[in-house]
């Protein structure tokens, strides 16, 4: 439930009957299929998804996501977060994302860059023109994003891409940058008190939840739990992140087994007392059945989608806060926003001003959300977040004489 309901929305703030029309479906959805000739007369197909929510921005912007569950629907609902995320963070991007769907660790090299190559060459108009502009998500990563690249050859035409070919320093772990630098204001200014007195949870040890941990680690929090695919590892007084990395080198790799830390439950996971619990690994793992069990004081969304509605209400009843996915995971589109502008001018970001960027725009949109919940007597940060989003797309439509 990463956006809440325009009929909530309604009534904290006023929404003209003809943004809501248009922000209730994708502006467009296509589906295809890469069809892939293998040696022996076999032919493998997967199915694949792009979609644009709303383009009122900016062309549409958001990451290709291999999953063996990729869906339309779940396209659909994850542009629709892109669209929000960009307007929170005032980025010239609409809101769009790509699904193919297939078990990106069960592929080899061969297969994986195939598929990559059919898949731009089924979309090569959008991405020609730029009306699609992808970068890695879920299963994808740089070296995908340089077979993008590769195939298109227009730099600005995907971002994501290894440093070394137009890539973004910085990029690969900006969007757990601005988990932790989300996680940091809520520390202090929702929980009211200093990081490094701070036990952390992370679900997932990939792209997102591996940079968020590390940034806190070095911040002074302690990362006391982490949880992947393979299983879940504690230590109370704080896991060395950085030997954890050197350990799980990559998102295919799991924490399980890690010698610095024991080996726990998913039960045992979920259900630890700790101060700020993060989920950066994938969708619905708050909900009605798990809410109960959390024992945290606030919840950041590293990953898009974790929390449902059911799951929500429940946090919200015990009194635990919650920073939303389309603000705590921006950091990875607003790093992706800069090497885009890098790619068509030539400008060159060096690692300190992209963390400098996003830092800056992640504080003065919490800021404006705290102030934002106070005045519209908002229920949640999500509803506060929301709202800012919300007025800036119906301002940009009301620009474009959409509305
Ligand atoms: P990734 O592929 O790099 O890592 C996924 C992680 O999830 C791995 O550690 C894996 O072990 C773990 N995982 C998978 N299934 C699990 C399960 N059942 N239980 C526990 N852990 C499990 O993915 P990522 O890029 O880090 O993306 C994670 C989430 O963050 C997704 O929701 C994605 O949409 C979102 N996100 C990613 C970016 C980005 O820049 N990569 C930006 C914004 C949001």
């Amino acid at each position: 439930m990463a956006l809440i309901s325009l009929d909530r929305m309604k009534e904290i703030m006023d929404v003209p009957a003809t943004a809501e029309t248009l922000l209730n479906k994708s502006e467009k959805e296509i589906k295809f299929s890469l069809n892939l000739k293998m040696l022996r007369d076999e032919i493998i197909c997967f199915d694949a998804f792009v979609v644009y929510h709303n383009v009122v921005l900016g062309p549409a912007k958001g990451g290709i996501r291999f999953s063996p569950n990729a869906s339309l629907d779940e396209t659909r609902n994850l542009a629709e977060i892109m669209t929000y995320k960009n307007a929170l963070m005032g980025l010239p991007f609409g809101g769009g994302k790509s699904g193919i769907r297939f078990d990106p660790y069960r592929v080899d090299d061969f297969t994986r860059i195939a598929i990559i190559k059919e898949y731009v060459h089924m979309i090569r108009e959008e991405l020609n023109a730029g009306s699609y502009i992808p970068a890695p998500d879920m299963g994808s990563t740089p070296q995908d994003m340089a077979t993008v690249y590769g195939e298109t050859h227009k730099p600005e035409s995907v971002t994501g891409k290894p440093v070394i070919i137009g890539g973004l320093p910085g990029r690969l772990q900006a969007t757990g940058r601005g988990v932790s630098c989300a996680t940091r204001l809520g520390v202090e200014k929702i929980i009211g008190k200093p990081l490094k007195d701070t036990r952390v949870t992370v679900q997932g040890f990939g792209n997102v939840a591996r940079w968020t941990a590390y940034f806190l680690h070095r911040m002074g929090a302690k990362i006391i739990a982490i949880e992947d695919i393979g299983g879940a590892i504690y230590d109370g007084s704080g896991i060395n992140v950085e030997a954890l990395l050197s350990y799980c080198p990559t998102s295919r790799d799991t924490v399980k087994g890690f010698r610095g830390a024991e080996d726990i439950s998913l039960d045992e996971f979920l259900s630890l007392e700790t101060d700020v619990f993060i989920p950066a690994a994938l969708e619905n793992v708050i909900t009605a059945g798990t809410a109960p069990k959390i024992r945290a004081k606030m919840v950041v969304e590293g990953a898009n989608d974790p929390t449902t509605e059911e799951g929500e209400k429940c946090l919200l009843e015990k009194g635990i806060p919650l920073l939303p996915d389309f603000f705590a995971n921006s950091g990875g589109v607003i790093a992706s926003y800069i090497e885009w502008r890098n790619a068509k001018s030539g400008n060159q970001t060096s690692e300190e001003e992209v963390f400098e960027m996003i830092d800056k725009k992640i504080e003065s949109s919490f800021h404006a959300a705290v102030q934002a919940k106070k005045e519209r007597k908002c229920r949640s940060f999500r509803e506060a977040f929301s709202s800012l989003a919300l007025g800036s797309l119906i301002e940009a439509m009301r620009a474009r004489l959409w509305i």
